[in-house]
Protein backbone atom coordinates (compact mmCIF):
# COMPACT_ATOMS: atom_id res chain seq x y z
CA UNK A 1 0.00 0.00 0.00
CA UNK A 2 1.50 3.12 -0.93
CA UNK A 3 -0.12 6.25 1.41
CA UNK A 4 0.98 9.46 -0.35
CA UNK A 5 0.67 12.89 2.25
CA UNK A 6 -0.91 15.28 -0.13
CA UNK A 7 -1.34 17.80 2.30
CA UNK A 8 -0.14 18.41 6.14
CA UNK A 9 -1.46 21.75 7.34
CA UNK A 10 -4.58 23.27 9.40
CA UNK A 11 -7.12 25.43 8.04
CA UNK A 12 -5.06 28.29 7.21
CA UNK A 13 -2.49 26.39 5.74
CA UNK A 14 1.30 27.11 6.19
CA UNK A 15 3.10 29.97 5.83
CA UNK A 16 -0.11 31.72 7.51
CA UNK A 17 -0.81 34.98 4.97
CA UNK A 18 1.34 37.91 6.70
CA UNK A 19 3.01 35.75 9.41
CA UNK A 20 6.54 36.41 9.63
CA UNK A 21 7.84 33.99 12.18
CA UNK A 22 10.58 31.64 11.89
CA UNK A 23 8.51 28.08 10.48
CA UNK A 24 6.57 30.58 8.26
CA UNK A 25 9.76 32.60 6.67
CA UNK A 26 10.98 28.97 5.82
CA UNK A 27 7.96 27.89 4.89
CA UNK A 28 7.98 30.24 1.76
CA UNK A 29 11.06 28.12 0.42
CA UNK A 30 9.79 26.01 -1.96
CA UNK A 31 10.14 22.49 -0.97
CA UNK A 32 10.21 23.22 2.48
CA UNK A 33 9.10 20.54 4.96
CA UNK A 34 7.32 23.19 6.53
CA UNK A 35 5.41 24.24 3.45
CA UNK A 36 1.85 22.89 4.27
CA UNK A 37 -0.95 22.70 2.40
CA UNK A 38 -4.40 21.58 3.83
CA UNK A 39 -5.11 18.51 4.98
CA UNK A 40 -5.18 15.51 2.65
CA UNK A 41 -4.02 12.01 1.75
CA UNK A 42 -4.34 9.63 -0.95
CA UNK A 43 -3.49 5.90 -0.95
CA UNK A 44 -3.16 3.49 -3.49
CA UNK A 45 -3.57 -0.22 -3.34
CA UNK A 46 -3.30 -3.30 -6.26
CA UNK A 47 -4.26 -0.81 -8.72
CA UNK A 48 -6.95 0.98 -6.54
CA UNK A 49 -7.29 4.33 -5.36
CA UNK A 50 -8.77 6.43 -2.86
CA UNK A 51 -8.69 9.98 -2.06
CA UNK A 52 -9.51 11.07 1.39
CA UNK A 53 -11.23 15.00 1.33
CA UNK A 54 -11.00 18.01 -0.94
CA UNK A 55 -10.01 20.46 0.11
CA UNK A 56 -9.14 24.11 -1.37
CA UNK A 57 -5.86 22.84 -2.71
CA UNK A 58 -6.95 19.73 -4.34
CA UNK A 59 -6.01 20.10 -7.96
CA UNK A 60 -2.73 21.46 -7.23
CA UNK A 61 -1.65 18.46 -4.74
CA UNK A 62 -2.80 15.50 -7.11
CA UNK A 63 -1.19 17.05 -10.39
CA UNK A 64 2.30 17.87 -7.92
CA UNK A 65 2.00 14.82 -6.38
CA UNK A 66 1.39 12.67 -10.01
CA UNK A 67 -2.00 11.32 -8.71
CA UNK A 68 -3.43 8.66 -12.03
CA UNK A 69 -6.55 7.95 -10.76
CA UNK A 70 -9.43 8.13 -8.49
CA UNK A 71 -11.40 5.62 -7.35
CA UNK A 72 -13.77 7.29 -4.77
CA UNK A 73 -13.65 10.24 -2.14
CA UNK A 74 -13.72 9.83 1.25
CA UNK A 75 -14.77 12.79 3.56
CA UNK A 76 -13.99 12.74 7.13
CA UNK A 77 -16.02 15.99 7.81
CA UNK A 78 -17.77 18.72 6.35
CA UNK A 79 -15.55 21.71 7.45
CA UNK A 80 -14.32 24.26 4.50
CA UNK A 81 -10.89 22.51 4.90
CA UNK A 82 -11.46 19.40 4.05
CA UNK A 83 -14.64 20.04 1.21
CA UNK A 84 -13.60 22.85 -0.44
CA UNK A 85 -12.44 21.62 -3.60
CA UNK A 86 -15.18 19.77 -4.48
CA UNK A 87 -15.79 21.85 -7.76
CA UNK A 88 -12.52 20.25 -9.33
CA UNK A 89 -13.60 16.35 -9.11
CA UNK A 90 -14.62 18.00 -12.60
CA UNK A 91 -11.50 16.80 -14.04
CA UNK A 92 -10.57 13.58 -12.45
CA UNK A 93 -14.50 12.86 -13.55
CA UNK A 94 -13.53 14.12 -16.79
CA UNK A 95 -10.42 12.50 -17.52
CA UNK A 96 -11.73 8.91 -16.29
CA UNK A 97 -15.27 9.15 -18.01
CA UNK A 98 -16.92 9.00 -14.87
CA UNK A 99 -18.97 10.01 -12.36
CA UNK A 100 -16.98 9.89 -8.56
CA UNK A 101 -18.79 8.04 -6.06
CA UNK A 102 -18.19 9.98 -2.82
CA UNK A 103 -18.57 8.68 0.96
CA UNK A 104 -19.23 9.99 4.23
CA UNK A 105 -21.82 10.77 7.11
CA UNK A 106 -25.17 11.69 6.30
CA UNK A 107 -24.50 15.33 7.47
CA UNK A 108 -21.40 15.77 4.90
CA UNK A 109 -23.54 14.40 1.94
CA UNK A 110 -26.64 16.63 2.70
CA UNK A 111 -24.00 20.01 3.13
CA UNK A 112 -21.81 19.20 0.16
CA UNK A 113 -25.58 18.37 -2.17
CA UNK A 114 -26.78 21.97 -0.56
CA UNK A 115 -23.56 23.58 -1.91
CA UNK A 116 -22.98 22.10 -4.80
CA UNK A 117 -26.28 21.02 -6.00
CA UNK A 118 -25.32 21.08 -10.00
CA UNK A 119 -23.05 18.21 -9.22
CA UNK A 120 -25.70 15.91 -8.32
CA UNK A 121 -28.66 16.50 -10.83
CA UNK A 122 -27.41 14.94 -14.21
CA UNK A 123 -30.74 15.67 -15.64
CA UNK A 124 -30.39 19.35 -15.21
CA UNK A 125 -27.11 20.38 -15.29
CA UNK A 126 -25.04 19.11 -17.94
CA UNK A 127 -21.82 20.32 -19.30
CA UNK A 128 -17.99 20.53 -19.57
CA UNK A 129 -17.15 22.17 -16.66
CA UNK A 130 -19.39 19.65 -14.25
CA UNK A 131 -18.29 16.63 -12.61
CA UNK A 132 -20.97 14.69 -11.68
CA UNK A 133 -21.09 13.01 -7.66
CA UNK A 134 -22.86 9.90 -6.66
CA UNK A 135 -23.60 10.10 -2.82
CA UNK A 136 -23.08 7.52 -0.33
CA UNK A 137 -23.63 7.84 3.70
CA UNK A 138 -22.10 5.51 5.87
CA UNK A 139 -21.74 4.72 9.62
CA UNK A 140 -19.78 1.32 9.96
CA UNK A 141 -17.58 -0.17 8.35
CA UNK A 142 -17.85 -1.25 4.78
CA UNK A 143 -15.83 -2.96 1.66
CA UNK A 144 -14.80 -0.59 -1.43
CA UNK A 145 -12.53 -1.49 -4.43
CA UNK A 146 -10.41 -4.28 -2.33
CA UNK A 147 -10.34 -2.21 1.18
CA UNK A 148 -11.59 -2.90 4.01
CA UNK A 149 -12.95 0.53 5.15
CA UNK A 150 -14.35 1.88 9.23
CA UNK A 151 -15.26 5.39 9.38
CA UNK A 152 -14.21 5.87 13.08
CA UNK A 153 -16.56 8.32 14.85
CA UNK A 154 -14.37 11.10 16.75
CA UNK A 155 -14.93 14.27 18.54
CA UNK A 156 -14.34 17.70 17.13
CA UNK A 157 -15.98 20.67 17.20
CA UNK A 158 -20.04 20.55 16.69
CA UNK A 159 -19.78 18.48 13.47
CA UNK A 160 -20.49 14.72 12.73
CA UNK A 161 -16.59 13.75 12.53
CA UNK A 162 -14.98 10.67 11.04
CA UNK A 163 -11.43 9.14 11.10
CA UNK A 164 -11.29 5.97 8.88
CA UNK A 165 -9.67 2.87 8.63
CA UNK A 166 -7.82 1.58 5.55
CA UNK A 167 -6.92 -1.92 6.08
CA UNK A 168 -4.44 -1.46 8.79
CA UNK A 169 -3.72 2.59 8.43
CA UNK A 170 -5.69 5.27 10.28
CA UNK A 171 -6.56 8.49 8.93
CA UNK A 172 -7.74 10.95 11.71
CA UNK A 173 -7.06 14.66 10.51
CA UNK A 174 -9.37 16.29 13.00
CA UNK A 175 -9.94 15.32 16.39
CA UNK A 176 -10.29 16.73 20.12
CA UNK A 177 -11.22 13.26 21.82
CA UNK A 178 -11.25 9.32 20.77
CA UNK A 179 -14.05 7.86 22.41
CA UNK A 180 -13.15 4.55 23.96
CA UNK A 181 -15.64 2.43 21.59
CA UNK A 182 -13.65 4.10 18.46
CA UNK A 183 -10.10 3.61 20.23
CA UNK A 184 -10.86 -0.51 20.15
CA UNK A 185 -10.92 -0.08 16.55
CA UNK A 186 -7.43 1.21 16.36
CA UNK A 187 -5.67 -1.74 17.47
CA UNK A 188 -2.93 -3.28 15.29
CA UNK A 189 -2.33 -0.92 13.16
CA UNK A 190 0.86 -0.54 10.66
CA UNK A 191 0.34 3.15 10.62
CA UNK A 192 -1.63 6.35 11.94
CA UNK A 193 -1.39 9.47 10.52
CA UNK A 194 -3.29 11.60 13.31
CA UNK A 195 -4.19 16.04 14.14
CA UNK A 196 -1.57 17.33 16.40
CA UNK A 197 -2.14 20.93 15.49
CA UNK A 198 0.23 22.84 17.99
CA UNK A 199 1.96 22.58 22.17
CA UNK A 200 -1.52 23.85 23.15
CA UNK A 201 -3.41 21.48 24.81
CA UNK A 202 -6.36 23.87 25.94
CA UNK A 203 -7.38 24.42 22.00
CA UNK A 204 -10.89 23.30 21.90
CA UNK A 205 -11.62 21.20 18.94
CA UNK A 206 -7.88 19.63 17.80
CA UNK A 207 -5.18 17.41 19.50
CA UNK A 208 -2.15 19.33 21.14
CA UNK A 209 1.43 17.36 20.28
CA UNK A 210 0.86 16.30 24.13
CA UNK A 211 -2.51 14.96 24.00
CA UNK A 212 -1.29 13.22 20.52
CA UNK A 213 1.57 11.53 21.58
CA UNK A 214 -0.67 10.23 24.40
CA UNK A 215 -2.97 8.69 22.22
CA UNK A 216 0.03 6.76 20.20
CA UNK A 217 1.55 5.27 23.28
CA UNK A 218 -1.77 4.03 24.15
CA UNK A 219 -2.74 2.40 20.76
CA UNK A 220 0.95 1.57 20.19
CA UNK A 221 1.16 1.80 16.42
CA UNK A 222 4.06 0.46 14.12
CA UNK A 223 4.39 4.06 13.24
CA UNK A 224 2.69 7.39 13.81
CA UNK A 225 2.91 10.59 11.72
CA UNK A 226 1.28 14.18 13.24
CA UNK A 227 -0.49 16.13 10.53
CA UNK A 228 -3.25 18.96 10.54
CA UNK A 229 -0.11 20.85 11.58
CA UNK A 230 0.06 24.96 12.22
CA UNK A 231 2.77 26.92 12.07
CA UNK A 232 4.08 26.68 15.95
CA UNK A 233 5.36 23.64 14.63
CA UNK A 234 8.90 23.74 12.58
CA UNK A 235 9.95 20.33 11.40
CA UNK A 236 13.52 21.52 11.44
CA UNK A 237 13.34 21.68 15.11
CA UNK A 238 10.27 19.28 15.81
CA UNK A 239 12.10 17.16 18.13
CA UNK A 240 13.78 20.04 20.46
CA UNK A 241 10.66 22.09 20.23
CA UNK A 242 8.50 18.98 22.16
CA UNK A 243 11.64 18.56 24.37
CA UNK A 244 11.42 22.17 25.83
CA UNK A 245 7.54 21.65 26.27
CA UNK A 246 8.34 18.85 28.56
CA UNK A 247 7.61 16.26 26.12
CA UNK A 248 9.08 13.09 25.08
CA UNK A 249 8.42 12.12 21.12
CA UNK A 250 8.54 8.39 20.76
CA UNK A 251 11.05 7.10 18.44
CA UNK A 252 8.10 5.76 15.74
CA UNK A 253 6.23 9.68 15.84
CA UNK A 254 7.46 12.42 13.12
CA UNK A 255 5.52 15.34 11.58
CA UNK A 256 4.56 14.30 8.23
CA UNK A 257 5.04 16.75 5.18
CA UNK A 258 3.24 17.48 1.79
CA UNK A 259 4.53 15.00 -0.61
CA UNK A 260 5.98 12.54 1.73
CA UNK A 261 5.20 8.78 0.45
CA UNK A 262 4.82 6.26 2.95
CA UNK A 263 4.97 2.95 1.73
CA UNK A 264 3.98 -0.42 3.93
ZN1 LIG B 1 -9.40 20.60 9.28
ZN1 LIG C 1 4.08 31.90 11.26
ZN1 LIG D 1 -12.27 20.35 11.08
Amino acid sequence: MKITILGSGTSTGVPEYKCDCETCEDARIFDSKNRRTRASIHIEDNGHHLQFDVGPNFIDQIDRNKISWIDAVLFTHCHADHISGVNDLVMPCRKQKMDMPIYGSDEVMNILQRNNDYMFDKNRFQGGGIGHLIPHSIESKFKLCGFDLTPIHVEHAAVVTFGYRINNVAYIPDVKRIPEESKALLHNLDVLILDALSFNPKHPTHLSVGEAIDIVNELNPKQAYFTHIMHRLDHRHFREQSEEQGITTPQNTSLAYDGQVIEI
